[in-house]
């Protein structure tokens, strides 16, 4: 069942959205509805581009033009890809709901439908997800065939749920992150979105954009993806037409009290259909899960407080006009009053927030605890794998261990936007940080997860389910994914 094509109308050219509509894509490069059998890619809005603006969808960053193109951008142009447009996304990637952007929140474009396979809900408005909401609803909607997005804790994986789609967020490090605008730079990667797994691996694998690039100084090495694919390679030849041998990891803690029942339902018809095709199913428990997301909204906050400093209207960014009446030039009023304009509210409670937790007091009780319990995320799923963990020196993994791990991909369907308010406490605020609560751990221990849609919830909104694997065994998660598609 494919999403119906509802939002590709939307743009013109550029402009502010708040009053134009909600938009997918912020920026268009010339006419997308051309055809010229080019793979045509959109790309999110905190990724650089030489010929169209990157605004992060912040005033900050509003008229803000880069001299480069990233580098993924570029290994993209320079593999034939058509870039049509720039993608709409939460303010610097902070948000799951695609709800905080100077262009406004972006529709889902699906279209739900009851049991009997007919439209329901017809004019719903459900979010897209985020971050990359822009560039999962530009895919869903039939706009582009791939999109480029980036996931610091679930904002490619979430969003592909929500809207349908396949998201694949690679092993940290794969996929050049030079000319990414940073929001938590240890955790910030360059994902996919497409309409199927096969499309994803071709943007991914496209000879292009997942190789080393001395300008990442966090690139992996040649050498590191060689060894990677040396580790899994003895598991992956078995992975024939059958699934023979495939051993998959169910982890207990992917179970909240506030997933949905319908999703658990869809997840064990999956994994029953994976058992039928020769794979076992095993339990695993990787107990540092539980403190998970507050680790990532420690980390992600005190790093992307540090990286944000560069927005000062005086360096970088937009710079606020002095209000009447007032003849202060003061260095420090500028910075105040440009950074109060010029962020929005979520980018200015992380920054508050991360600020905290890195200074003098804070500091052990919080930002090295979180760095602690991170540790042992990356531990419990060391444990858990029979692929050793390439990148660091550690004890044989378990024999009896398993290749990959399956779970839901988010707690819930795409929320409705009409009950989302910056003010409300629902899901804004805390709520909204909930959503990531499947997703935050594997960005933790920097491995590959692939989101993959799976069928529709109760209520006839899409289900995504997500293979995680071993660091550097993308290649892996893609051949699961298939496997599930
Ligand atoms: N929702 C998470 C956050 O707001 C993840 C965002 C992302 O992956 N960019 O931090």
């Amino acid at each position: 069942m494919r999403p119906t094509c509802c939002i590709a109308r939307q743009f013109c050219g550029r402009q502010r959205t708040q009053s134009s509509g909600i938009t997918a894509l912020v920026t268009l490069a010339g006419d997308v509805t051309s055809n010229d059998g080019r793979l045509r890619i959109a790309v999110k809005d905190n990724i650089c581009t030489s010929s169209l603006p990157t605004t992060c969808s912040s005033a900050m960053l509003y008229h803000y033009h880069s001299p480069f193109d990233a580098t993924s951008v570029r290994l993209l142009r320079e593999a034939g890809a058509h870039i049509i447009g720039k993608a709409n996304c939460d303010e610097f990637g902070m948000g799951s709901l695609n709800v905080n952007s100077v262009h406004g929140p972006v529709i889902n474009p699906f279209q739900a439908h009851n049991a009997l396979g007919a439209a329901r809900d017809h004019g719903e408005r459900r979010s897209a997800g985020g971050s990359s909401g822009g560039s999962a609803a530009s895919v869903a909607a039939g706009i582009c065939d791939a999109a480029l997005g980036t996931d610091t804790g679930g904002s490619v994986r979430l969003p592909a749920s929500y809207c349908g789609v396949v998201g694949l967020k690679p092993s940290y490090g794969l996929i050049s992150r030079f000319g990414v605008i940073s929001f938590a730079d240890s955790l910030d990667c360059v994902g996919v979105l497409g309409n199927s797994v096969d499309i994803v691996k071709q943007v991914f694998s496209l000879d292009s954009v997942s190789v080393y690039d001395p300008k990442d100084p966090t690139a992996a090495t040649d050498d590191l993806r060689k060894k990677a694919r040396l580790a899994s390679d003895p598991y992956i030849p078995a992975l024939t037409s059958s699934l023979e041998g495939l051993r998959i990891g169910v982890p207990q803690e992917y179970f909240p009290s506030e997933l949905d029942p319908s999703i658990v339902h869809i997840l064990r018809t999956v994994l029953r259909r994976l058992e039928a095709a020769g794979a076992s199913l095993i339990p695993v428990s990787i107990p540092a899960t539980k403190f998970a997301l507050s680790a990532y909204y420690v980390i992600a906050s005190a790093e992307a407080s540090s990286n944000l400093a560069r927005f000062d209207g005086v360096r970088y960014g937009f710079q606020a006009p002095t209000p009447s009446g007032t003849t202060t030039t003061k260095t420090s009023d500028i910075y105040a009053l440009s950074r109060s304009k010029g962020f929005g509210k979520e980018v200015q409670k992380r920054i508050l927030l991360g600020t905290y937790a890195l200074t003098a007091d804070a500091f052990d009780n919080y930002f090295l605890q979180a760095q602690r319990v991170r540790t042992r995320i990356k531990e419990g799923f060391n444990k858990v794998f029979r692929i050793p963990c390439v990148q660091s020196a550690l004890p044989s993994p378990p024999e009896n261990g398993v290749d990959i791990l399956i779970h839901p991909s988010a707690i819930r369907t795409a929320p409705p936007l009409d009950n989302i308010s910056a003010d409300d406490d629902g899901l804004s605020g805390l709520g909204e940080y909930l959503q990531d609560v499947m997703t935050v751990p594997v960005s933790l221990a920097g491995l590959p997860a692939l989101s993959v849609p799976a069928g529709l919830g109760a209520d006839g909104w899409p289900v995504g389910v997500s293979v995680v694997g071993q660091w550097g065994c993308d290649g892996f998660v893609l051949r699961v994914g298939e496997a599930i598609e």
